[in-house]
């Protein structure tokens, strides 16, 4: 069994960014828009704050009260649109219920979506064409092809079907030609079909959930989830059992984890060079 280590290829593919921003005459900027004060969500905005001045980058870290009006927060994106040293936005979600996700998600310029989230950007992954991808899902495919894992024919086991991770990983894998099961909630026999996976990814939000009997000897496995539970990380698989049927596994912590945060910064980079090629 090989562990797929996420720092390992972090590291690696932040020295190529570092490469590829050496050779731009800007700095570029990223832009974190928070709403209230959500724990879970200000260590993740911390991190990106961290890798963002380590690279360069400016960075905008813009909170607002938990009962913003929905108006302002628009206001506050569009201006955002239009600032030129600006080449990516990013709403850090969850937002407060008052709010409508959807609407703030697609204020944001598409050419400056570096979660990839808003429809154009989503409408071009499905049609295999050039688009801002969501962090976590090219996270996943760059570890997979690192490790020189076949998706051409592949059989994938998706849990969770969400817009951030599930759906934009199952359709990355379909564009790269593997046969792709998106699985949910209302999935009947979940532990038969991810018996039959090559590859299983799962996205569900439940620590312990893949267990050893879902998994096929020398499958891949591949564990999105965080689940704090008394302040300590779990995955979405039971790491310890699964780990001797797999062929390749990711840990958690330190596994899919820190590519999602390397991959926003090379997302903020891709964005720039796309708006610089549109003329925008
Ligand atoms: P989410 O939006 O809550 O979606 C969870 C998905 O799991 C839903 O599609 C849900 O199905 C499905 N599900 C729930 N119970 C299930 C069950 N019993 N059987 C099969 N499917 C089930 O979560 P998310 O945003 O995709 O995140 C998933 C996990 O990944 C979380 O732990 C999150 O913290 C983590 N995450 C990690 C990173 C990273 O960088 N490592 C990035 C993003 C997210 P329904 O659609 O039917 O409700």
């Amino acid at each position: 069994m090989v562990e797929m280590n996420g720092k390992v290829l972090r590291d690696k593919k932040l020295t190529e960014l570092k490469e590829k921003i050496g050779t731009l005459d800007c700095k570029l900027g990223l832009a974190v828009i928070q709403v209230g004060q959500d724990e879970a969500s200000k260590v993740y905005v911390k991190q990106k704050e961290k890798l963002a001045l380590e690279l360069g980058y400016k960075f905008i870290h813009k909170v607002f009260d938990e009962n913003v009006e929905q108006d302002k927060l628009i206001r506050y994106i569009k201006k955002l649109n239009k600032d030129d040293c600006i080449d990516g936005i990013l709403v850090q979600m969850p937002l407060p219920n008052h709010l409508d996700s959807s609407l703030i998600q697609n204020t944001v310029d598409s050419y400056k979506d570096v979660d990839g989230l808003t429809f154009i950007n989503a409408g071009r992954l499905v049609q295999g064409m050039p688009s801002l991808v969501p962090c976590t899902p090219k996270g996943i495919i760059d570890m997979l092809d690192y490790h020189q894992i076949g998706l051409e024919g592949a059989n994938v086991v998706v849990i969770g079907r969400s817009i951030l991770v599930g759906k934009p990983i199952a359709t990355l894998l379909s564009n790269r030609n593997a046969t792709v099961v998106l699985t949910h909630s209302k999935t009947k026999n979940l532990g038969e079909i991810t018996k039959n996976a090559d590859i299983i990814i799962a996205a569900v939000g439940k620590a312990g959930f893949v267990t050893a009997d879902m998994v096929k000897d020398g499958a891949v496995v591949i564990d999105v989830g965080i689940n704090r539970i008394d302040g300590k990380l779990y995955g979405d698989v039971d790491f310890p059992t699964v780990k001797d049927k797999c062929s390749y596994i990711t840990p958690v912590p330190g596994g899919v984890g820190p590519m999602t945060v390397c991959e926003l910064m090379n997302n903020v980079y891709e964005a720039h060079m796309l708006r610089k090629k549109a003329g925008k």
